[in-house]
């Protein structure tokens, strides 16, 4: 971990699920937590509880409860909430700042808020589908494509996460983008052989600010802050990366707040064969992409050549 950090990549993420067996392993995860901690690297934590979901997926699978129909009560709120209290408290006594990845309702953000009142090192993200979509998905046809772990919560939660996000509960919007087709989300059968994840990067920034800045739940630079600096800070990328200054890149985006779009998939650049919101109408779109000045995407259409990504040396972990 010392010469991986050393190398630049200040970052580690820690499973707390059953592919990591976390909890067989704790006693070895809190000192990976401390390891990080002690040589400037934040912990990025997936935040559910492997014991509660275990004996939830054998009883659904026993019962015939099957698909994704009852994949939400396969991961319950409680089931994140009691993981994230179960890591802000290891994170405290490894006396490391963590950062709490994909968080979807209450029984996470509670714990946060808490112990960021208390003054420790916490951080929280959402991503993009636990702001506009909720549980009601589940009873569509092909409703594997909305599978996530944690899965869509009930419709009130979606209004927890914007007020989480105005009120620094959360720092941060990021997406987890997986491109899966459909035919490998139908893949699996029973509630725990669904594969999570799914294309969003695209839509990430119109539907933030459309819903967000658009709807009058985020501040213009509220939603600068949780997209763009934010994330630039707590990764050791300030300020080559995140703001607009001299000496720092010109990774701009030219955003047409008056451009309405209907979002269809046949004008995404995922390999994805579906779209998570289609038909969903936004106010607001990206006219230009700009990379270290660079324009790489102009009205939908990508210019940039691949290869030109370069391999950034991230500092170590500073506080927001
Ligand atoms: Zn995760």
């Amino acid at each position: 971990m010392a010469d991986a950090i050393a190398e630049g990549h200040t970052s580690f993420k820690l499973f707390m699920i059953g592919m990591a067996r976390f909890d067989e392993l704790a006693a070895d995860y809190l000192k990976v937590m401390a390891q990080a901690g002690k040589h400037g690297a934040l912990t990025n934590v997936h935040a559910e509880d492997q014991c509660l979901i275990g004996y939830l997926c054998e009883q659904m699978t026993a019962e015939g409860k099957l698909g994704p129909k009852h994949f939400p009560d396969s991961r319950p709120r409680e089931a994140e909430g009691l993981a994230v209290q179960r890591a802000i408290s290891m994170a405290k006594y490894a006396e490391a700042p963590i950062y709490l990845v994909h968080l979807s309702c209450e029984e996470a953000l509670a714990p946060i808020r808490q112990a960021r009142a208390h003054g420790q090192i916490i951080y929280g993200e959402t991503r993009p589908l636990y702001l506009h979509l909720s549980r009601e998905r589940f009873e569509e046809p092909d409703a594997e494509r909305y599978v996530g772990w944690p899965p869509l919560r009930e419709a009130s939660q979606m209004q927890v996460m914007w007020d989480g996000l105005r009120s620094d509960n959360l720092q941060t919007v990021a997406t987890d983008h997986c491109g899966w087709n459909l035919a490998q989300k139908k893949a699996g059968k029973t509630v725990d052989e669904l594969l999570p994840g799914m294309s969003n990067l695209e839509t990430l920034i119109p539907m933030l600010y459309s819903e967000g800045v658009g709807q009058g739940k985020l501040s213009l630079s509220r939603f600068v802050e949780v997209s763009a600096t934010n994330p630039a800070k707590l990764f050791g990328l300030y300020p080559q990366k995140g703001t607009i200054a001299v000496g720092s890149d010109a990774d701009i985006v030219i955003f047409d707040t008056k451009k309405d779009v209907t979002i269809r998939h046949r004008n995404m650049h995922s390999r994805a064969d579906y779209e998570l919101y289609e038909g969903f109408q936004v106010t607001g779109w990206p006219t230009h992409t700009l990379s270290r000045g660079e324009v790489i995407v102009e009205n939908g259409t990508v210019l940039g050549n691949a290869g030109r990504g370069q391999l950034l040396k991230r500092k170590r972990f500073a506080p927001l």
